[in-house]
């Protein structure tokens, strides 16, 4: 089976990974940016267990590698930005795994260690070729120089070019967005250890809350999120460090330290241009093309809202998934449309419940729907039970 794989991220190094060196396969992988070009993309993310509870079944090295990469997530906890506490949830009660806290450079680097020799850096997708017999595919790459390059007689493409999918634009059209009506910020902090800041805590002042955790090297990743107008860009103001001030700040009590620190550091990277801004929205679900050659896992199939850190989580789950089922593929003599169809119905239900799950755990960051009870009832036994189901290997 000779299989491209355009966008080599999370979800396409996984396969690339997982695909390396398996007898009866060809692995042809086409990145747009450098090897290295992430290292420098600042930034954190949470990866819930179920991801790494998938990869030590298909992909067990690859786990190591990013355990080892990583500091441990181990914590759902909530307060108010005064330290009234909201609730708390370990995720050892509600996990059969930890979860990780890792640098997206450390997560990209780990996902291409070991695929280099079947991937192309600097090639971006120029066109896809179907023909309309259902036969193998071919796509073109070009290079900087503007060299062009053409692969045919692809069995089976993995469009994992993420949530811009140019491959799902190009043979299936633009995805519907549907915008939460919610900004996010983000940003790397460094306090060399100084802040009283270890696993991945929130604290809000009414809908607006600020989410960090301790990365290595003396790191700390905080994230904001801001109600807007549903679909509305971010007006350029609230992107300020005054405007920060004021939706941060209670009306009556002290910060705590912790929280006025973040708030400090978010308002010096506001000032200086240092936050990553971003709207949160999610995407039509897409496994496939009509055809069945062409899979889309991660963001290019089913981009959801970051609110319970599933994003990058589900991008390794399916990897993970699809290799095991390359394997089984192989063993069985599925073709590449059998293989696919098989994939969707593994995965379907799975995702629709994450995506729906991720979308009603953001009640609490709207500013319609916002409540200290909503809040607190993310520690409750019903809520505790879905994150048990979230946590599943998938
Ligand atoms: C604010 C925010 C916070 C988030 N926090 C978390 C979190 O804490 N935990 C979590 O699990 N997820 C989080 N996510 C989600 C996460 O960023 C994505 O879900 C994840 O990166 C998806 O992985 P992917 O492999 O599908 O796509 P990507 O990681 O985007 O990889 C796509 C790859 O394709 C390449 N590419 C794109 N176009 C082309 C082309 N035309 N030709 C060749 N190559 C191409 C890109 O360079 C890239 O390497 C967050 C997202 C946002 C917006």
């Amino acid at each position: 089976m000779r299989i491209a794989i355009v966008g080599v991220g999370v979800a396409g190094g996984v396969i690339a990974t997982g695909l390396a060196g398996l007898p009866g396969v060809q692995v042809l992988g086409f990145e747009r940016v450098g090897p290295e070009d992430h290292a420098v993309a600042g930034n954190g993310l949470n990866v819930g267990p179920n991801a790494l509870l998938a990869l030590d079944r298909a992909l067990p090295s690859l786990a190591a590698r990013l355990r080892e990469a990583s500091l441990p997530w181990r914590q759902w906890r909530a307060a108010t930005v005064t330290g009234e506490p909201l609730y708390e949830v370990a995720l050892p009660s509600v996990a059969a795994s930890d979860g990780l806290r890792i640098r997206w450079a450390e997560l990209y680097r780990a996902c291409r260690e070991g695929v280099s020799a079947s991937v192309r850096y600097q090639a971006t997708l120029a066109s896809v070729e179907r023909p309309s017999d259902g036969g193998p595919l071919a796509l073109t790459v070009v290079r900087p120089d503007g060299e062009r390059l053409r692969v045919g007689d692809i069995d089976l493409l993995v469009a994992a070019d993420g949530r811009y999918s140019a491959v799902r634009e190009t043979l299936c059209g633009a995805p519907s967005i549907t915008h939460l009506g919610v900004a996010n910020f983000r940003v790397l902090l460094r306090d060399d250890g100084a802040w009283p800041i270890d696993d991945l805590e929130q604290w809000f002042n009414g809908p607006h809350r600020l989410l960090a955790f301790r990365l290595r090297d003396g790191l700390v990743y905080l994230s904001g999120n801001l109600p807007i107008g549903v679909g509305q860009a971010i007006p350029e103001e609230q992107r300020g460090a005054d405007w920060l001030e004021r939706c941060f700040t209670p009306l009556a009590g002290a910060m705590t330290p912790v929280a006025r620190e973040l708030l400090a550091g978010a308002c010096r990277a506001a000032r200086a241009g240092e936050l990553h801004w971003s709207r949160l929205q999610e995407i039509d679900v897409r496994w496939r093309d009509d055809g069945g050659r062409v899979l889309y896992p991660g963001d290019a199939g089913h981009a959801m809202v970051p609110t319970l850190g599933q994003g990058a989580t589900t991008a390794i789950e399916d990897g993970a998934v699809f290799v095991e089922m390359v394997r089984q593929a192989l063993a069985q003599g599925w073709d590449a449309p059998t293989l696919l169809a098989r994939f969707e119905a593994r995965r379907r239900d799975r995702i629709d419940f994450i995506r729906a799950f991720s979308w009603e755990a953001s009640d609490v960051i709207l500013a319609d729907r916002f409540s200290l009870d909503g809040v607190r009832a993310k520690g409750a036994p019903p809520y505790c039970e879905k994150l048990r189901r979230l946590y599943e290997p998938g």
